[in-house]
């Protein structure tokens, strides 16, 4: 299964790319995850990516399309793969599709979790993530421990640099004026499904399933 979630940040990509990943066995791909990541090992594109993540601007898309060609050839995406985060511009749907096509894989079905803009800025100013494996917490839905350290793998839970109300607001508006013409990218190629993400995780883990069944 070739999945892309698609959508605006804080629609929750993240929590239900995790959840079928460990259900669907297949490998969950978050740029943005491998980004900071990048940034942590202060590699060049890292550093690169560092400066630009932090004021919520898009790292260009041939860095960006590299990465993921890198990745998405390791061998554990073989039965398939989850995006999360990408594409996010025209030219990245484009240059993977062109991808696909050369590694002869079958098309992705893109699923995209709408949620309101005030429940977003609500969920993104409160949001706290595992700084190692990237787990989201959030006061309503999975509050963070009183010893502070991931559930899942023991790291120390911190705020994104980027989840402040400044940068928040640039990544809506770069979301609506490049990422959000994806969607009929994919609207036209078929298989673009929405679901309403403005309900519990588990209600919208449903939503997904009905649609892979
Ligand atoms: P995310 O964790 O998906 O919210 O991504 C955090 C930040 O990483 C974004 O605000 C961008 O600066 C960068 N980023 C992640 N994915 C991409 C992408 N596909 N294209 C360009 N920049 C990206």
């Amino acid at each position: 299964m070739h999945l892309i979630l698609f959508g605006a940040p804080g629609v929750g990509k993240g929590t239900q790319a995790k959840l079928i990943s460990k259900n669907f066995g297949i490998p969950q791909i978050s740029t943005g995850d491998m980004l900071r990541a990048a940034a942590k090992s202060k590699s060049e594109l890292g550093r690169q990516a560092k400066k630009l993540m932090s004021k919520g601007e898009l790292v260009p898309d041939d860095l960006m399309l590299n990465l993921i060609k890198e990745r998405i050839q390791q061998p554990d995406c073989v039965k398939g793969f989850i995006l999360d985060g990408f594409p996010r511009t025209i030219p990245q749907a484009e240059g993977l599709s062109q991808l696909m096509q050369e590694m002869q894989q079958p098309p992705f079905i893109c699923i995209e979790i709408q949620v309101p803009e005030d429940v977003i800025i609500e969920r993104l100013t409160s949001r706290k993530i595992c700084e190692n494996c990237g787990q989201d917490y959030n006061p309503k839905v999975k509050p963070v421990p009183s010893d502070g350290k991931c559930t899942v793998c023991g790291g120390n839970i911190v705020t994104r640099h980027d989840d402040n109300r400044e940068t928040i607001k640039n990544r809506l508006q770069i979301y609506k004026s490049q990422t959000a013409r994806v969607k009929q990218f994919y609207k036209e190629r078929g298989k673009f499904y929405s679901v309403d993400g403005n309900t519990t995780v588990d209600k919208v883990y449903d939503q997904i399933t009905n649609i892979l069944k």
